[in-house]
């Protein structure tokens, strides 16, 4: 059996499953893994193709604790499973990663959303019993098929945040190359230049509307996050103080926003922080109608202050310009005044 990563992204690519398993040597019992939003959609087409290569199993995710994902990957393991199919959003992908990095199982992937790009990436995001999310490294889907118009489909916002995510390579990659000029880090050229790539991709295109070969290019870039994190094994290469701002707003706020536009407006923030320009970025966001105004994402001036001072709490071993950059209440006051007046 071919062991290399297979990918594919196009229209209608939905219609590919089958042929992508047989093409793998898969055959058996293959564990089939869905939403029932999802299954409603698009699952008769993908059951119809597992059936002809194999015998489906069925289950519905409805949740991604660790527990959960451990559990599925010990029935996986109990029932003879040769391949898990996923498809729905991130927290079913989530589940499946991990259950088939458990059980040293082939995973075909298929994402009916690009809000992160965690669709590619070799961590799992998954729930401690205490509510906590927690990243759990593991493997990239060996298999990932991507159909653009199932992506269209997804809700707007959803895309936008996936821009979002991907935008923030851009402070992501500053912050690595400081820590490594300060001696906190080690830096990887290959990963640098893949995630570098990723951000090039998306920035460089020559869309501004969020079209079908829009939703190409991002999936394109998505990816390249994935496979940037892989070559160093964390997210080192897509996640720096913008992220761990993300986390904090997710560890201490109420209000609930999307990750990718959390860490864009982290982006936008930190370069004004360490006196960069955001032109570029926020005309980008601007273009594509994303809007990360935190008063609109119904962050406080109070919320943000206290997430930037307590970002770098988030994760230890992720150093940062947030490591020693002036983070008094009265600058971050001021640069809070300057977001909720500019964006
Ligand atoms: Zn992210």
């Amino acid at each position: 059996m071919n062991e290399s990563n297979l990918l594919k992204i196009g229209s209608q690519y939905i219609d590919l499953v089958g042929e992508t398993l047989s093409s793998r040597g898969i055959s058996g019992k293959i564990l089939y893994v869905s939403g029932p939003t999802v299954d409603r959609l698009y699952g008769k087409k993908v059951r119809r193709q597992i059936e002809e290569v194999g015998v489906i199993k069925e289950e519905y995710v409805d949740h991604n604790t660790i527990d959960y994902a451990m559990s599925v990957a010990s029935r996986a393991i109990a029932t003879d499973i040769n391949c898990i199919v996923a498809m729905g959003g991130g927290k079913i992908l989530d589940v499946c990663k991990y259950a088939a990095y458990m059980t040293k199982t082939p995973l075909l992937s298929i994402p009916t959303t690009m809000a992160n790009d965690g669709i590619a990436s070799p961590i799992a995001v998954l729930k401690r019993r205490d509510g906590k999310p927690r990243s759990l490294g593991c493997a990239m889907p060996s298999m990932l098929i991507i159909d653009t118009d199932i992506i269209l489909d997804s809700p707007i916002e959803l895309i936008k945040a996936g821009i979002g995510d991907t935008i923030s390579n851009y402070t992501s990659l500053l912050d690595w190359e400081f820590a490594v000029s300060k001696n906190k880090d080690e830096m990887n050229g290959y990963a640098y230049l893949m995630s570098k790539n990723a951000l090039n991709v998306l920035m460089n295109t020559r869309f501004d509307t969020i079209c079908a070969e829009f939703v190409n290019i991002l999936g394109n870039s998505l990816v390249l996050s994935g496979i940037a994190m892989s070559f160093v094994g964390s997210s080192r290469p897509v996640s720096g103080s913008e992220h761990l701002f993300s986390h904090a707003l997710d560890y201490y706020s109420e209000k609930k926003n999307l990750h990718g536009f959390q860490v864009a407006l982290g982006t936008i923030a930190v370069l004004k922080l360490i006196n960069m320009p955001q032109d570029d970025v926020v005309n980008y966001l601007n273009k594509f109608d994303v809007n990360v105004n935190p008063q609109k994402m119904e962050i406080d001036e109070d919320t943000f202050i206290f997430c930037m001072q307590n970002a770098t709490e988030m994760r230890k071993n992720r150093y940062t310009y947030l490591h020693e950059i002036d983070l008094s209440t009265d600058r971050l006051k001021k640069i809070y005044k300057q977001l909720v007046e500019e964006l």
